[in-house]
């Protein structure tokens, strides 16, 4: 039909409508693999073992030790919008889990040649089962008894293979895919959720024509310096110092509050930023802007803005290398919203002008004691 010519407009079939809002949820491997840990982890898991085949080309399989998924929820447990984790959008304000929407199963459900869960919790262990999902997340099949400790194992075959242009375009790029999928990874290792048993172990490994290789690996650590070692070695540390920043932010709200109770102190925001940073002084070679790990309250996320303010300010100290940031942002629930975009990566921030006005200044002083102490050691 040509454009002036009217259409009747009609209903697209469930399984493209479902593949369509599906494929704003995983968008690419990485999104794939961080869905499949972020439920390990908000299963309470200790550790966690991602193994890919043909850097996932062939399949992802993500296994862990946590709570498992129990008998009554098998048939929900990847259907649209069914979730354990939150049932009312007020919830959303204090929510604690990296999941909340329902969507991640459901939507690699659609979009794979084939989904399969083995799952046993503390009252099934040391029998599991076996689900196998259709497109639209549905249990097509379950096996009887396997043998299984308590946790959950998800195997995703052939992602986008339903989505052919897709699939074309990952095919083709695999191994950069790859790639932004194991730095990802790496961002869940360096901050590792902590709990009552102490960290995450986390292992990612590949299998290329049928040799597996080890590409990442934590002991279940909850220091920060220990995962950077383990991820890199323990030369990198000699070339990093703390960042351990406090400031306030003003917000509107504050603002308000403030002139209506004449208090000029008790208003403000109270930021807290931990991590490591290059150290500027040194010449430590140029760290690529894929070694920025940024957080906010321990989750991963893209703070475009507060990344281009850790690289300005450290330009005007050391203009000849891009620093290896980590950097985890403690603000209070209600500062910031996380339901932006279905990856969860972007975060809106209240009033994130000020609060990078604030971080840049902290910077600037957090570098020029820097300078001075090491301009000390140098005329010693
Ligand atoms: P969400 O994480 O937003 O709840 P998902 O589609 O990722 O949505 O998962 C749906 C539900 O399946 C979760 O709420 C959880 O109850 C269950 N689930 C998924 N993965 C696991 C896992 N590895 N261990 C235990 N339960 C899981
Ligand atoms: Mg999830």
């Amino acid at each position: 039909a040509t454009p002036s010519e009217t259409r009747s407009i009609k209903a697209i079939d469930a399984l493209s409508a479902h593949r369509i809002t599906s494929g704003q949820v995983v968008i690419d491997l990485q999104t794939a693999v961080k869905e499949l840990v972020e439920n390990s982890l908000d299963a309470g898991a200790t550790s966690v073992e991602v193994r890919f085949k043909d850097h996932g080309v062939e399949s992802i399989e993500v296994i862990d030790n946590g709570t498992g998924i129990a008998p009554a929820d098998y048939d929900s447990v990847a259907l649209k919008h069914y979730t354990s984790k939150l049932s009312s959008f007020e919830d959303l304000n204090s929510v604690a889990t990296f999941g909340f929407r329902g969507e991640a199963l459901a939507s690699l459900c659609a979009l794979s040649a084939s989904v399969t869960i083995t799952t046993s919790t503390a009252s099934t262990a040391p029998a599991g089962t076996i689900l196998e999902l259709d497109r639209f997340g549905r249990v097509s099949n379950r096996s009887g008894k396997v043998a299984r400790q308590r946790g959950t194992t998800v195997s995703v075959s052939g992602i986008f293979k339903p989505v052919p242009v897709r699939r074309k375009e990952f095919e083709r790029n695999a191994k950069r895919e790859f790639g932004k999928a194991l730095n990802l990874l790496t961002a869940y290792a360096l901050v590792p959720c902590t709990h009552e048993n102490g960290g995450v172990r986390l292992a990612v490994s590949n299998q290329l024509s049928g040799r597996k290789a080890v590409q990442l690996r934590t002991d279940g650590t909850t220091s920060l310096t220990s995962s950077i070692s383990a991820v890199w070695g323990p030369k990198t540390l000699e070339n990093l110092v703390d960042l351990d920043l406090t400031f306030d932010v003003e917000t509107e709200k504050s603002v308000l509050r403030r002139q209506n109770a004449g208090n000029a102190e008790a208003t403000a925001t109270k930021v807290v930023v931990r991590g490591m940073i290059s150290k500027f002084a040194l010449n430590c070679g140029r760290s690529a802007s894929d070694r920025q790990f940024f957080y906010i309250n321990g989750r991963p996320c893209n703070p475009t803005k507060v990344q281009k303010a850790f690289n300005e300010v450290y330009r005007t100290f050391n203009a000849t290398q891009v620093p290896f940031v980590v950097a985890n942002f403690t603000l209070p629930n209600g500062s910031h919203d996380i339901n932006v975009s279905p990856d969860k990566r972007t975060i809106f921030i209240h009033s994130e002008d000020n609060l990078v006005q604030a971080l840049k200044t902290a910077l600037e002083d957090r570098f020029a004691t820097e300078r001075s102490t090491y301009a000390v050691k140098l005329t010693q």
